[in-house]
């Protein structure tokens, strides 16, 4: 069934800012279990890629038997809510000169109404040291990124005494020192298991505040997303310079999302909306799902201290080399985990964005369509001027009306001038992020055979 709606000037002039939970309300996640975790990380000497993994005390083999203990005794907490898997495969490539078996750790956490339906936590677990092929030296790696990982455990303690209508998955990942392969298997993963994957939230170096040079910011994290989609093909691109589409890929929608769950919290912590990829030149794990056309954004702190990442450990003209515990804000850290925690909890009580079709050419109004969304039972539409950063609410579609409710007329409105975006509402008023009206605005792969 369709309806239309005509509402003339009717205009509503309110930011963005999406209904969510306030960010921990009850005080639960630790920053004395942050600290540990990170700690017991470090103290397994290196976790590279290659080191050992049948020593019981140092090297990777070590770290992900500890974190599948951990998520074991999260679970035995929570009545067994937690299934544990670990996906492997073996990899070799530039930085891997013989194979090696990459393994993630991976605790899925599956919703009562559309567990198929997933929020995906994760963080790579491995180190490096300033040699990449280095897999004996100390690689104590507490900022990069035992702080990720201790983030998504902490995450998985905190949201597993609760229950959402959809799945979250945490996962701690190897070989992203080495390229981005546990990154690659999990995304690989999500598609053999037919997950609709909502977003994908990657925490690489979210754990220290100052720069080598001697700038601080602890009210910041960089929350970075993908600009133009990297599954579009060129046909798909040649569509988004025509109608659309370089600044509303799912990942941005999100990246605006996440900034205002941030603004909506109680803490005066706020989101850096950084609009590329990753940082210049470097990479992340949220990559290999961008390119699998999952929406994925990386979390990392707002400065970053280059003498102590990827160095070995050692004081050379009176400058201390190494990335080590001491040199990380673990009240940042909480303060990043609690934002991200805020953010899975929203996310987890969302239906899915809509998948948005319009039409509006060479007129002065503008329709938008879409599917019904399960679990959604209103709709909000949003526009931004195309020079916009944030998204303006331009109307609400609830009531009676708004069940089968998928497609309105807005006039005056004039699709040259504006972007458009519909976001979908759960029952107890958890909002998706929007999905723009553009080419390759949906939350899905636009190829799906990659
Ligand atoms: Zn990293």
């Amino acid at each position: 069934m369709r309806n239309v709606i005509r509402l003339t000037a009717f205009l509503a002039l309110f930011a963005a800012a999406p209904s969510v939970a306030q960010s921990d309300p009850e005080g639960a996640v630790s920053q004395d279990r942050l600290t540990a975790d990170v700690e017991t990380l470090v103290g397994f000497g290196t976790r590279h890629t290659l080191s050992a993994t049948d020593d019981p005390a140092r090297g990777i083999g070590a770290a992900r038997d500890w974190a599948a203990g951990e998520f074991a005794a999260i679970s035995a907490a929570c009545g067994g809510c937690l299934e544990i898997v670990q996906p492997e495969t073996v990899a070799s490539g530039n930085r891997i000169p013989q194979g090696v078996l990459i393994r993630n750790v991976v605790a899925i956490q599956r919703g009562s109404e559309r567990p198929d339906e997933v929020v995906i936590v994760m963080a790579h677990i491995d180190s490096r040291a300033s040699d990449v092929m280095d897999a004996t030296s100390d690689a104590p790696g507490a900022n990069d990124n035992a702080s990720g990982s201790a983030l998504v455990l902490e995450a998985a303690r905190v949201l597993s005494q609760r229950t959402y209508p959809t799945t979250v998955i945490y996962a701690l990942l190897s070989g992203g020192e080495q390229g981005l392969y546990g990154g690659a298997l999990l995304a690989d993963y999500a598609r053999d298991q037919g997950w609709t994957v909502k977003a994908a939230l990657n925490n690489d170096i979210v754990g220290g505040s100052c720069g080598s040079d001697g700038t601080c910011d602890s009210a910041h994290v960089r929350v970075f997303s993908e600009g133009e989609r990297a599954d579009a093909d060129a046909a798909a691109r040649e569509q988004m310079r025509s109608r659309g589409g370089g600044n509303d890929s799912p990942s941005r929608n999100l990246s605006r999302w996440v900034a205002a769950v941030a603004e909506a919290g109680a803490e005066e912590f706020a989101v850096r909306q950084t609009w590329r990829s990753d940082r210049m030149g470097r990479g992340g794990d949220h990559i290999p799902f961008l390119a699998a056309g999952f929406p994925a954004i990386r979390f990392t702190a707002a400065i970053e201290d280059y003498h102590h990442q990827h160095q070995d450990l050692r004081v050379h003209d009176g400058i201390t080399y190494g990335d080590t515990a001491d040199e990380m804000d673990f009240g940042y850290l909480a303060s990043v985990t609690r934002l991200n925690v805020a953010a899975i909890e929203g996310l987890a009580r969302a239906p899915m964005p809509p998948e948005v079709q319009i039409d509006g050419l060479v007129r002065p109004d503008v329709q938008l369509e879409w599917l019904p969304v399960a679990g959604a039972v209103s709709y909000n539409i949003w526009r931004r001027a195309t020079d916009a950063r944030d998204w303006e609410l331009r109307m609400q579609l609830s009531g009676d009306e708004a069940a089968d409710l998928n497609s309105v007329t807005l006039a005056p409105d004039r699709g040259d001038d504006w972007i458009f975006g519909v976001s979908s509402v759960a029952a107890d008023g958890s909002e998706s992020p929007v999905s723009s009206a553009v080419p390759g605005g949906a939350f899905g792969p636009m190829q799906p055979s990659l």
